[in-house]
Protein backbone atom coordinates (compact mmCIF):
# COMPACT_ATOMS: atom_id res chain seq x y z
CA UNK A 1 0.00 0.00 0.00
CA UNK A 2 1.50 3.49 -1.12
CA UNK A 3 1.43 5.86 1.78
CA UNK A 4 -1.31 8.26 -0.36
CA UNK A 5 -3.64 5.05 -0.20
CA UNK A 6 -2.87 4.43 3.86
CA UNK A 7 -3.91 8.41 4.09
CA UNK A 8 -7.30 7.93 2.10
CA UNK A 9 -8.07 4.54 3.99
CA UNK A 10 -7.29 6.46 7.24
CA UNK A 11 -9.49 9.50 5.91
CA UNK A 12 -12.33 6.80 5.15
CA UNK A 13 -12.08 5.33 8.94
CA UNK A 14 -12.50 8.66 10.19
CA UNK A 15 -15.47 9.01 8.31
CA UNK A 16 -16.95 5.86 9.07
CA UNK A 17 -16.20 6.48 13.25
CA UNK A 18 -17.68 9.81 13.16
CA UNK A 19 -20.73 8.59 10.79
CA UNK A 20 -21.13 5.83 13.95
CA UNK A 21 -20.00 7.90 16.66
CA UNK A 22 -21.68 11.74 16.90
CA UNK A 23 -23.18 11.87 13.23
CA UNK A 24 -21.06 14.84 12.70
CA UNK A 25 -17.39 15.60 11.22
CA UNK A 26 -14.33 15.83 13.97
CA UNK A 27 -11.63 18.03 13.45
CA UNK A 28 -8.35 16.03 13.79
CA UNK A 29 -4.39 16.65 13.31
CA UNK A 30 -3.12 15.30 10.15
CA UNK A 31 -1.51 11.78 9.92
CA UNK A 32 2.11 11.34 9.49
CA UNK A 33 2.81 8.38 8.08
CA UNK A 34 6.07 7.52 8.95
CA UNK A 35 8.50 7.52 5.47
CA UNK A 36 10.95 4.99 6.80
CA UNK A 37 7.97 2.31 7.08
CA UNK A 38 6.64 4.11 3.70
CA UNK A 39 9.60 3.05 1.26
CA UNK A 40 9.69 0.73 -1.42
CA UNK A 41 12.18 0.49 -4.37
CA UNK A 42 10.65 2.61 -6.98
CA UNK A 43 10.77 5.11 -4.31
CA UNK A 44 14.12 5.02 -3.73
CA UNK A 45 14.70 4.55 -7.32
CA UNK A 46 12.98 8.04 -7.91
CA UNK A 47 15.16 9.50 -5.52
CA UNK A 48 18.43 8.46 -7.32
CA UNK A 49 17.02 10.29 -10.64
CA UNK A 50 16.15 13.30 -8.76
CA UNK A 51 19.49 13.01 -6.57
CA UNK A 52 22.15 15.84 -6.80
CA UNK A 53 24.23 15.08 -3.58
CA UNK A 54 27.28 14.92 -5.43
CA UNK A 55 29.09 16.30 -8.80
CA UNK A 56 28.12 13.14 -10.59
CA UNK A 57 25.23 13.88 -11.59
CA UNK A 58 26.56 17.08 -13.38
CA UNK A 59 27.59 14.38 -16.17
CA UNK A 60 24.99 11.36 -16.00
CA UNK A 61 22.66 10.60 -18.59
CA UNK A 62 21.22 8.06 -16.49
CA UNK A 63 21.30 7.88 -13.24
CA UNK A 64 21.52 3.48 -12.65
CA UNK A 65 19.57 2.52 -9.31
CA UNK A 66 19.80 -1.29 -9.98
CA UNK A 67 17.88 -3.65 -10.83
CA UNK A 68 16.64 -7.27 -10.42
CA UNK A 69 13.81 -9.00 -7.73
CA UNK A 70 12.60 -8.11 -4.43
CA UNK A 71 13.52 -10.61 -2.45
CA UNK A 72 16.53 -11.84 -3.73
CA UNK A 73 18.81 -14.30 -2.35
CA UNK A 74 21.79 -12.73 -3.04
CA UNK A 75 22.57 -8.83 -3.74
CA UNK A 76 25.47 -7.97 -5.93
CA UNK A 77 27.24 -4.65 -5.37
CA UNK A 78 29.62 -3.34 -7.85
CA UNK A 79 31.86 0.18 -7.90
CA UNK A 80 29.59 2.46 -10.38
CA UNK A 81 28.14 2.63 -14.24
CA UNK A 82 30.24 2.35 -16.96
CA UNK A 83 29.15 4.09 -20.51
CA UNK A 84 26.40 1.54 -21.06
CA UNK A 85 24.94 1.39 -17.93
CA UNK A 86 24.93 5.36 -18.16
CA UNK A 87 23.43 5.40 -21.78
CA UNK A 88 20.65 2.42 -20.53
CA UNK A 89 20.05 2.89 -16.49
CA UNK A 90 20.55 0.00 -15.96
CA UNK A 91 23.64 -1.87 -13.68
CA UNK A 92 25.97 -4.13 -15.49
CA UNK A 93 24.86 -4.39 -19.13
CA UNK A 94 28.30 -4.25 -20.81
CA UNK A 95 30.87 -6.37 -21.78
CA UNK A 96 31.63 -6.68 -18.06
CA UNK A 97 28.13 -6.86 -16.73
CA UNK A 98 27.50 -10.10 -19.87
CA UNK A 99 30.15 -12.04 -17.92
CA UNK A 100 28.73 -11.34 -14.44
CA UNK A 101 25.74 -12.55 -16.09
CA UNK A 102 27.13 -15.61 -16.80
CA UNK A 103 29.25 -16.01 -13.77
CA UNK A 104 26.13 -16.00 -12.03
CA UNK A 105 24.17 -18.11 -14.12
CA UNK A 106 26.71 -20.82 -13.49
CA UNK A 107 25.62 -21.21 -9.77
CA UNK A 108 22.31 -20.51 -10.72
CA UNK A 109 21.45 -16.83 -10.15
CA UNK A 110 20.05 -14.06 -11.63
CA UNK A 111 18.96 -10.84 -12.00
CA UNK A 112 15.51 -12.24 -13.46
CA UNK A 113 14.83 -14.41 -10.58
CA UNK A 114 17.43 -14.39 -7.33
CA UNK A 115 19.58 -11.44 -7.42
CA UNK A 116 19.27 -7.79 -7.33
CA UNK A 117 22.19 -5.71 -8.56
CA UNK A 118 23.58 -2.12 -7.64
CA UNK A 119 26.18 -0.01 -7.15
CA UNK A 120 27.78 2.10 -4.39
CA UNK A 121 27.74 5.10 -6.88
CA UNK A 122 24.55 5.41 -8.29
CA UNK A 123 26.00 7.94 -11.23
CA UNK A 124 28.66 7.39 -13.64
CA UNK A 125 31.98 8.90 -12.52
CA UNK A 126 33.78 10.46 -15.70
CA UNK A 127 36.27 8.33 -17.50
CA UNK A 128 35.06 6.08 -15.21
CA UNK A 129 37.65 6.90 -12.95
CA UNK A 130 37.43 5.30 -9.37
CA UNK A 131 34.13 7.00 -7.20
CA UNK A 132 35.45 9.57 -4.56
CA UNK A 133 35.48 8.54 -0.63
CA UNK A 134 33.00 11.39 -0.70
CA UNK A 135 31.14 10.40 -3.80
CA UNK A 136 30.64 6.80 -2.06
CA UNK A 137 29.08 8.15 0.93
CA UNK A 138 26.79 11.11 -0.41
CA UNK A 139 25.47 7.66 -2.07
CA UNK A 140 25.24 5.38 0.91
CA UNK A 141 22.06 5.96 2.01
CA UNK A 142 20.80 4.55 -1.17
CA UNK A 143 22.79 1.79 -0.96
CA UNK A 144 21.37 1.40 3.10
CA UNK A 145 17.70 1.60 2.03
CA UNK A 146 17.81 -0.91 -0.72
CA UNK A 147 19.66 -3.34 2.10
CA UNK A 148 16.64 -2.37 4.08
CA UNK A 149 14.32 -2.83 1.55
CA UNK A 150 15.45 -6.32 0.10
CA UNK A 151 17.11 -8.26 3.08
CA UNK A 152 19.14 -10.38 0.67
CA UNK A 153 20.33 -13.31 2.40
CA UNK A 154 24.20 -12.82 1.39
CA UNK A 155 25.94 -10.04 -0.54
CA UNK A 156 28.33 -10.77 -3.42
CA UNK A 157 30.90 -7.72 -3.71
CA UNK A 158 32.68 -7.69 -7.15
CA UNK A 159 35.49 -5.59 -7.02
CA UNK A 160 37.78 -3.45 -4.80
CA UNK A 161 36.05 -0.58 -4.75
CA UNK A 162 33.19 -2.01 -3.24
CA UNK A 163 34.39 -3.92 -1.18
CA UNK A 164 36.38 -1.40 1.03
CA UNK A 165 33.83 0.77 0.84
CA UNK A 166 31.19 -1.66 2.74
CA UNK A 167 34.26 -3.42 5.03
CA UNK A 168 35.71 -0.03 5.71
CA UNK A 169 39.01 -1.04 4.66
CA UNK A 170 42.22 -0.42 2.81
CA UNK A 171 43.19 -3.92 2.02
CA UNK A 172 43.42 -5.47 -1.62
CA UNK A 173 40.78 -7.39 -3.37
CA UNK A 174 43.32 -10.56 -3.89
CA UNK A 175 43.33 -10.33 0.51
CA UNK A 176 39.53 -9.98 0.45
CA UNK A 177 38.06 -12.11 -1.95
CA UNK A 178 36.74 -15.72 -1.28
CA UNK A 179 36.51 -15.22 2.57
CA UNK A 180 33.08 -14.57 4.26
CA UNK A 181 33.11 -11.08 5.83
CA UNK A 182 29.72 -9.55 7.54
CA UNK A 183 27.68 -6.35 6.46
CA UNK A 184 24.85 -5.28 8.56
CA UNK A 185 24.58 -8.47 10.00
CA UNK A 186 24.23 -10.52 6.05
CA UNK A 187 27.11 -12.56 5.40
CA UNK A 188 29.13 -11.00 2.20
CA UNK A 189 31.59 -12.73 0.46
CA UNK A 190 33.92 -10.33 -2.35
CA UNK A 191 35.13 -11.81 -5.88
CA UNK A 192 36.93 -10.16 -8.53
CA UNK A 193 35.22 -7.43 -10.74
CA UNK A 194 34.38 -9.08 -14.01
CA UNK A 195 36.25 -6.45 -16.02
CA UNK A 196 39.34 -7.73 -13.98
CA UNK A 197 38.52 -11.27 -15.67
CA UNK A 198 37.83 -9.62 -18.69
CA UNK A 199 41.92 -8.24 -18.38
CA UNK A 200 43.40 -10.87 -16.57
CA UNK A 201 42.47 -14.58 -17.51
CA UNK A 202 44.04 -16.33 -14.20
CA UNK A 203 42.19 -14.47 -12.20
CA UNK A 204 38.92 -16.58 -13.60
CA UNK A 205 39.85 -19.55 -11.30
CA UNK A 206 39.87 -18.24 -8.02
CA UNK A 207 36.78 -16.01 -8.90
CA UNK A 208 35.58 -19.34 -9.56
CA UNK A 209 36.05 -21.14 -6.40
CA UNK A 210 34.72 -17.88 -4.54
CA UNK A 211 31.42 -18.45 -6.64
CA UNK A 212 31.63 -22.07 -5.61
CA UNK A 213 31.58 -21.14 -2.29
CA UNK A 214 28.66 -18.66 -2.16
CA UNK A 215 26.64 -21.53 -3.86
CA UNK A 216 27.53 -23.99 -0.95
CA UNK A 217 26.54 -20.90 1.90
CA UNK A 218 23.34 -20.79 0.00
CA UNK A 219 22.66 -24.63 0.05
CA UNK A 220 23.13 -24.69 3.47
CA UNK A 221 20.03 -22.35 4.17
CA UNK A 222 17.46 -25.03 4.94
CA UNK A 223 14.85 -22.69 3.22
CA UNK A 224 17.24 -22.72 -0.62
CA UNK A 225 16.29 -24.64 -2.45
CA UNK A 226 18.91 -26.31 -4.99
CA UNK A 227 17.87 -24.09 -7.89
CA UNK A 228 18.26 -21.48 -5.38
CA UNK A 229 14.66 -20.21 -5.08
CA UNK A 230 14.17 -19.45 -1.72
CA UNK A 231 10.25 -21.00 0.39
CA UNK A 232 9.07 -17.91 1.42
CA UNK A 233 5.71 -19.91 1.35
CA UNK A 234 5.84 -19.74 5.70
CA UNK A 235 6.35 -16.31 5.06
CA UNK A 236 3.52 -15.40 2.90
CA UNK A 237 0.95 -17.18 4.96
N1 LIG B 1 30.90 -1.92 -13.49
C1 LIG B 1 30.31 -1.73 -12.29
O1 LIG B 1 30.96 -1.76 -11.25
N2 LIG B 1 29.00 -1.51 -12.28
C2 LIG B 1 28.24 -1.48 -13.38
O2 LIG B 1 27.03 -1.29 -13.27
C3 LIG B 1 28.89 -1.70 -14.61
C4 LIG B 1 30.21 -1.93 -14.65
Amino acid sequence: MTRDEKLQALAFLDLVSDYLGSGYRQEREAYHINEQFDDSLERVAEDVRRCTACGLCQGRHNPVPGEGVEQPLVLVIGEGPGADEDSTGRPFVGRAGQLLDKMLMAINLDRNTNCFIANVVKCRPPNNRDPEPEEISACAPFLHRQLALLKPRAILTVGRVPTQALLGTSEGISRLRGRFFEYQGIPLLPTYHPSALLRDESLKRPAWEDLKQLRAFLNSLADVNIQGIQDRSEEQS
